[in-house]
């Protein structure tokens, strides 16, 4: 064994993959393998799988799910002028590739219980200038999906899925990655599904996948053989040794999900009576896959999320703060979207200040969970 760090890092992880015998001897196989005329054999069977999963007709393999979402955007010929209206609580990743297009971010409020965009909040920020919306399933949770879709359709909208935290989850018996015109996930190491770095755009509209497969590398499609450029382009493509590992963890895919219900189930049940907090929650129709456990303070401002983190870190308890406000950070200082969104995304200030995600890594044990929700309410007591 190598010398780790671990010392130095908390005792429990915040996340981190589950990895087996199956996903090594893929890759394994993969390096020995995927050249010459296999080397895009893995990447096409991870593609394959993957569209099968989630019930779409195409899945293009990328470096990640900022590539896949600026991919889906160039494919709606968004640019200079546009805006996209994002919900302001997510990963900035969410909104960044609105940016590279030229185009602008527009910050709409979250629903006080799903923490995903509300719908509400989404309507009232259209303009002339909205071309799409871009929905994220947020730390596994669905927004409400049937009435963005339809307020979209209406306003002559699209709807772009982010559901790099949803893999598994699923909206009135629909999986994540089947809404809108396209979807993209991430396989970054901290997701359910890993490739270490890596993404996927899922859609059922051949322009859409005939673009992207275009755009992601440098302009010409797979086949071309005489290296003539269409167009300026992105190189974002997947390596054969990343497609390896997540097609194989693809085909473990319902343990992987399985585990992560399990992980929140025994918090919700060493939490069940401690007062003066919520957990992550699943309406009716929602499966949640609790990408990220959280824990929302019932607001008690002599506790913020910073504090709790700190004191949490100290006994060894790895914790990260509910997403800040997109509109909150210092690289939207100056964005006149996002001063107009200080002022009316009253439920994304709200919570934030208040939230932690606890520690969801996928080998955490029972006793892990036990000991981390021990410390909670010592703490919150
Ligand atoms: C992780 C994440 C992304 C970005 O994924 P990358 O693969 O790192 O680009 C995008 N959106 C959300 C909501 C995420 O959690």
């Amino acid at each position: 064994m190598h010398q780790t760090v671990s010392s130095l890092l908390p005792r429990i992880p915040i996340s981190g993959p589950w990895i087996t015998q199956k996903e090594m001897e893929r890759v394994r196989e993969a390096a020995q393998n995927a050249w010459y005329e296999n080397s895009n054999y893995y990447q096409t069977q991870f593609e394959k799988a993957f569209a099968s999963y989630v019930g779409r007709k195409y899945a293009i393999s990328l470096p990640s799910c900022t590539s896949a979402l600026h991919l889906a955007l160039l494919g709606l010929g968004i640019g200079a002028g546009d805006e996209v209206i994002v919900p302001d609580i997510t990963w900035i990743a969410s909104s960044a590739p609105i940016h590279y297009t030229g185009a602008r971010p527009v910050f709409a409020d979250i629903d006080a219980a799903s923490w995903c965009l509300s719908p509400q909040s989404f309507e009232q920020n259209i303009s002339r200038k909205t071309k799409a919306v871009i929905a994220v399933d947020l730390y596994g949770n669905m927004p409400e999906m049937k009435q963005i879709l339809s307020i979209a359709r209406k306003r002559g909208i699209a709807v772009i899925e982010d559901a790099a935290e949803a893999i598994g989850s699923e909206y009135r018996g629909k999986k994540a990655g089947g809404f809108g015109i396209a979807s993209a996930f991430s396989f970054h190491g901290s997701k359910t599904l890993t490739t270490g770095e890596g993404g996927m755009l899922v859609t059922d509209s051949k322009r859409m996948h005939h673009r992207a497969m275009m755009l992601r590398d440098h302009g010409r499609m797979p086949g071309d053989i005489l290296f003539r450029n269409k167009e300026v382009a992105y190189k974002y493509k997947m390596s054969a040794l990343q497609a390896a590992l997540g097609w194989a963890q693809l085909e473990r895919i319902d343990e992987l999900v399985e585990r992560k219900r399990e992980i929140f189930s025994w918090y919700r049940e060493y939490l069940e009576n401690a007062k003066g907090i919520t957990l992550n929650t699943q309406s009716g129709y929602v499966k949640n896959t609790y990408w990220m456990v959280t824990l929302m303070l019932d607001k008690k401002p002599k506790l913020k999320k910073e504090r709790l983190i700190r004191l949490l870190r100290k006994r060894g308890v790895d914790c990260r703060p509910f997403f800040y406000p997109l509109s909150s950070l210092p690289a939207y200082a100056k964005s006149p979207q996002a001063r107009k969104a200080r002022l009316s995304n009253k439920t994304a200030y709200q919570l934030s200040g208040y939230g932690i995600n606890l520690p969801s890594a996928l080998r955490l044990t029972r006793q892990d969970v036990a000991f981390v929700c021990s410390q909670v309410q010592e703490l919150i007591a």
